[in-house]
């Protein structure tokens, strides 16, 4: 048996209370200069290598504080940025941060989903006669402090196949691959090898997550000639290819038939490889044991016993997380959690704080297991019986395993999918009497500062809560009458109420956990706090059924209630482990669907159900994609299918690249579907038409990410292109997704624009 050193992937940066983002903030703002931004910086990653070293981490990876993304870095490391970043401003920081942000004249790189996570990069953009050349400034600095600090430093750098797969061309370009760039880009890997050698660097890491897609056979020969030549570098570190987030299957051997002196795999999303897979025995197998994106404790005798199994097939094993620690939250520490003990004492029962492990916590838990593994403790001793009492107290738990949840699900019939076909609730609905292309809007207006001060005050503890519900309900009434006045169709109430859609609900469900400091970075400074699903979930009254009726009450016209889906409930929270995703999701189900019946029972006839992020859940594996179309789709439907044929069921999408979701759309069976219009709306409907999409659609008629009032004009146009796609009687005319990021002056205005156009097509279609 071989001993064990231990590593992870990667670190968080934003800071244990979110400091980077102030600071960097602050420099955007002008408060600070660039000085005491690097500051900050230098401060958060020395007290982070001092954690790694203190937690007995003995591989400590560098390089990983970026400003805003470690995909950006890379552009700017292999002198990819492009022209017009360069041009707004002398100084790199500034340049860098104009590609993050943009600037008055130029719109930034976009911004796409980092894989399945919630954390998003910005997008090189590539010209076919790009010269890419090594930029290390920024590499070699952190390297100098790492190496100052005598930290055991490993730099990470995005490996070049990913790098390129992630990458897309610029309009225009004739090369449409950027794959095809390789071997120019190869030998500016090359030049970081031999000069990290030059500082006395020993292991690199190169991220290689793209080996756990699909893969063409053609991909994964790039794959192999690229580390293939990496290797045959004379005078480098050794290579730790790092691959995370799933499993590499068909795509490893082009990873372990090359001379790279490691590799990383993520052993909770994927499979241990074969005990006689080629070329793994002579290599370091960093064995990712520790989920490093999701926050439970691990499972103790798992763990050991996959780490026994890794050392029969490599000689050399470390102990890592799954993928980087970036994707969870710093430390358990500061929230305010019962303890088992303190749980056995009052006779509660609940979720505990040792059934979870944040960042800090996952530190411990890999030093411990390489410490059982390499017999320094006793694997019977009091920390490992600590550690399997806390998978076994969660298990047995009565929170997760609530029986009359478990007997809803397993006495479902087929019915309880299904509502009768869209042509009869079509009939059914008519008295609802709606006019040819009805109006509405995706759900939130603008959250004004009343709202926001109202929040603070009652966050502080300056108003009470009745103050708070009245300040809302005076938002509600604003709105209403707004609406009203613009004579749109089918009303909102707004959504003042909901800090965030998917928290809203999930701090009213029973088996949701709100963290106080458990944030992650979503993008540069921007940070969400996912909630955390961790029992059986049920709820215990009405969530939003008071807020709906109180604005119906306030008008004729009929109000659709707004819900958030259980797959986007899903997506935006960390997800309990020790069940599948689909059985989780019929939970959340059931509870939506029973707020969608108290709705309906309050009146409510128009109900929309949100899924922006339907997509976000589709495995990152072809083979897998289907059996996820097919839950997805079974969820929805169980969430929608409790309520009568009258009642009209709306969703909603935040995206119209559909790509594999096209076909699953129509399936949802939502009686109106509104989409997000990044492309032209003629293009959204036939893409949905041809897909065999037969119900109502809203095809975003304007963007509401751009302050900019459209003009009637331009909105007819777009209106009368989707209507050379979609019979006029299942057209619905909206903004393309919700109002809140905007402000009142540039909602309103746009919203009237947008009844007129309606209203003009209405008279051109019926004369
Ligand atoms: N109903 C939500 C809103 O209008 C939908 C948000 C979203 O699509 N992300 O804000
Ligand atoms: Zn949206």
């Amino acid at each position: 048996m071989s001993t064990f050193s231990t590593t992870v992937l990667g670190t968080p940066r934003i800071g244990p209370n979110r400091e980077l983002k102030f600071a960097t903030e602050k420099y955007w703002r002008g408060e600070i200069d660039a000085a005491e931004l690097q500051e900050v910086r230098s401060g958060l990653r020395a007290e982070s290598w001092k954690r790694l070293q203190e937690a007995g981490i003995d591989s400590i990876p560098t390089n990983v504080f970026s400003l805003y993304d470690q995909m950006l870095d890379t552009t700017v490391l292999v002198g990819a940025l492009p022209k017009q970043y360069l041009a707004a401003s002398n100084n790199p920081l500034d340049q860098y941060f104009a590609a993050a942000r943009g600037t008055a004249e130029i719109p930034p790189l976009e911004m796409t989903k980092w894989f399945d996570t919630n954390y998003h990069y910005l997008v090189p953009e590539l010209t076919a006669d790009v010269e890419f050349s090594l930029n290390p400034t920024e590499l070699l600095a952190d390297l100098e402090a790492a190496q100052q600090a005598e930290v055991n430093a490993r730099p990470v750098i995005v490996g070049p196949f990913t790098y390129l797969k992630l990458s897309k061309m610029a309009e225009g370009e004739e090369t449409k691959n950027p794959l095809d760039l390789i071997d120019r880009l190869v030998p500016v890997y090359e030049g970081v090898l031999e000069l990290l050698a030059h500082e006395g660097v020993e292991w690199v890491q190169l991220d290689e997550p793209s080996a756990v897609t699909t893969l063409t056979a053609e991909e994964q020969k790039v794959l192999q000639e690229v580390y293939t030549k990496l290797a045959g570098v004379k005078n480098r570190p050794q290579i730790l290819v790092a691959t995370y987030f799933g499993d590499t299957g068909a795509n490893l051997a082009a990873l372990t038939s090359t001379d790279i002196d490691g590799i990383s795999l993520d052993l909770v999303a994927g499979e241990l490889p074969d005990i006689d897979t080629p070329g793994l025995s002579d290599k370091l197998l960093v064995a990712g044991v520790v989920d490093g994106r999701n926050v439970w404790a691990t499972a103790i005798d798992g763990a050991v016993e996959l780490l026994s199994r890794c050392d029969e097939r490599a000689s050399k094993v470390a102990v890592s997380s799954s993928c980087s620690l970036l994707h969870v939250p710093y430390s358990l520490e500061p929230e305010n959690l019962p303890t088992i003990a303190e749980r056995n004492e009052d006779g509660s029962d609940g979720l505990c704080k040792e059934w979870l492990a944040f960042g800090t916590e996952k530190l411990a838990e890999i030093a411990l297991l390489s410490k059982v593994h390499n017999g320094a403790i006793d694997p019977n001793g009091p920390e490992v019986l600590a550690a399997r009492d806390v998978i076994n107290h969660r298990r047995e738990s009565s929170v997760t395993n609530d029986q009359a949840v478990r007997t809803r699900i397993a006495e479902l019939t087929e019915d309880d999918y299904q509502r009768v076909p869209y042509e009869e609730r079509v009939t059914a609905q008519e008295d609802l009497d709606l006019p040819l292309f009805p109006t509405t809007t995706i759900g939130s207006f603008p959250q004004t500062s009343e709202i926001r001060v109202a929040r603070r005050k009652f966050r502080k503890g300056e108003i009470t809560a009745d103050e708070y519900k009245k300040a809302m309900q005076g938002e509600v009434a604003h709105v209403i009458k707004n609406q009203e006045e613009l004579g749109i169709d089918v009303l909102v109430h707004g959504e003042p109420e909901r800090n965030d859609m998917v928290q809203y609900f999930a701090e009213q469900l029973v088996g949701y956990w709100a963290s106080e400091h458990g944030w992650v970075q979503s993008y540069g400074t921007r940070c969400v706090r996912p909630p955390v699903l961790f029992g059986d979930v049920s709820r215990p009254e009405p969530m939003s059924v008071e807020w709906t009726t109180y604005a119906a009450s306030l008008t004729d016209k009929p109000v659709k209630g707004m819900l958030t889906g259980p797959l986007t409930m899903l997506s935006w929270s960390f997800v309990r482990d020790d069940q599948s995703l689909e059985d989780t999701a019929k939970q959340v189900a059931l509870a939506i669907r029973d707020e969608c019946v108290d709705l309906e029972a309050a009146g409510i006839r128009v109900i929309q159900v949100d899924e922006p992020a339907l997509r976000e859940l589709l495995p990152l594996r072809d083979e897998d994609k289907a059996d996820y179309a097919r839950w997805a789709v079974a969820t929805f439907r169980l969430t929608t299918s409790g309520v009568k044929p009258e009642t009209q069921i709306h969703t909603h999408m935040c995206y119209s690249e559909f790509g594999e979701m096209v076909g699953v759309i129509g399936e949802l069976d939502a009686d109106v579907t509104s989409v997000e219009s990044a492309r032209s709306q003629m293009e959204i409907v036939e893409d949905l038409e041809e897909h065999g999409y037969h119900q109502g659609i809203g095809p975003g008629i304007y963007d509401i990410h751009s302050p900019r009032v459209p003009s009637v004009e331009e909105m007819s146009k777009a209106l009368r292109l989707a209507l050379g796609a979609v019979p006029a009687e299942r057209l619905w005319v909206n903004p393309d997704c919700g109002l809140k990021t905007r402000r009142s002056d540039e909602c309103y205005p746009s919203l009237k624009n947008m009844v007129e156009a309606a209203r003009e097509l209405r008279e051109s279609v019926q004369n």
